[in-house]
């Protein structure tokens, strides 16, 4: 027991200064979650469950995804997971959902926006999550939504999670730990008015990819915008910043799951706005752990604003390479 202690407590991510950073993986099936937590992955900051419903002529059934869910729980071992439900829409389609002709699918029915027409196939979804059980009665499970623009996208889907609670007979169950309910932060007016969302959600994660697609309007997908689509540029840092101030006011957590949370310059930055979660691929929670503990928080923090004043992502990139100081 004091071995496994010990090892718990020597795999944490501690900046010079002493903040804990934790660690998490991104996964899209519940095999990932086995080698995330073979790197030391701190928990799973986002199962992109959407890739269960890919590549298949029907949506999975109930019983599919519960085992699928239940999966990644136990391999994570009661560390938190965090699954995002259905993000589908934009660049991933289903031929078993029609979704309908649109000029502009980033902007369209996608992501949460999906309980509008599809109520049946998201209620679904969180019956099967609620019917999880996380690994020896500990939390564990956190829903989180996509695409969320501002409160209207989650109160009707609290709302779900009661009725299903109730149905299920969960208040009854002495092993039953509600589940959190957090959101995505990718559009520009959830990061905006993030203090209205911190106040009835418990948590946040940036997604930077979209986040920066849409406060740049520069398409993720467009080869000839690739090199100016960067999470540094001072709008989305600007962006990072009032979704910690205001998830700060309520006492919510803000992590990152967006590409930026495995690049170590934009790590530097993303840690000295307040960020304390990143979620990456599973091979590189190990180099990130390594980089967390070589940055010293306070100091960068103190001087961050500079880089929020520059005029663009590369100026910010060799603005923070410039000002880390960092162990050996
Ligand atoms: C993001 O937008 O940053 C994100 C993590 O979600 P996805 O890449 O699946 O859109
Ligand atoms: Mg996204």
């Amino acid at each position: 027991e004091h071995a496994e202690a010990f090892g718990a407590a020597s795999s944490e991510a501690r900046t010079r200064d002493g903040a804990l950073i934790e660690v998490a993986a991104n996964i899209g099936h519940p095999d990932e979650a086995e080698a995330a937590f073979a790197q030391g992955a701190d928990g799973i900051g986002l199962f992109r469950s959407e890739f269960l419903f890919l590549d298949r002529p029907v949506a999975p059934d109930r019983g599919r995804q519960r085992a699928d869910y239940q999966a990644a729980l136990d391999a994570m071992q009661g560390k938190p997971v965090i699954i995002r439900t259905l993000d589908i829409g934009a660049d991933k389609q289903l031929d078993y959902l029609r979704l309908g002709q649109t000029p502009n699918p980033a902007l369209g029915m996608r992501g949460v926006r999906l309980i509008e027409g599809h109520q049946a196939l998201l209620v679904d979804q969180l019956r099967a999550l609620l019917e999880c059980r996380p690994p020896a009665g500990k939390g564990g499970l956190r829903i989180m939504l996509p695409m969320v623009t501002d409160l209207l996208d989650v109160r009707r889907v609290r709302e779900w999670i009661d009725t299903l609670v109730d149905e299920l007979g969960l208040a009854e169950d002495a092993d039953f730990v509600a589940p959190e309910l957090g959101v995505m932060i990718e559009v520009p007016a959830a990061a905006l008015c993030a203090a209205s969302l911190a106040r009835e959600v418990d948590f946040f994660s940036i997604g930077t990819n979209d986040l920066t697609q849409y406060t740049l309007a520069m398409d993720r997908e467009a080869p000839g915008l690739a090199a100016r689509m960067d999470a540094l540029h001072p709008a989305v840092l600007r962006l990072v910043r009032l979704c910690v101030e205001g998830a700060a006011l309520y006492g919510r957590k803000v992590g990152v799951c967006g590409a930026a949370a495995g690049d170590e310059i934009a790590v530097a930055a993303l840690i000295a706005l307040g960020v304390d979660e990143l979620s990456m691929e599973p091979a590189r929670v190990p180099a990130i752990k390594a980089w967390v503990r070589r940055l010293d928080r306070a100091r960068l923090a103190a001087r961050i604003d500079e880089a929020l004043a520059l005029d663009d992502a590369a100026q910010v990139r060799s603005w923070v390479a410039r000002s880390i100081t960092t162990n050996p």
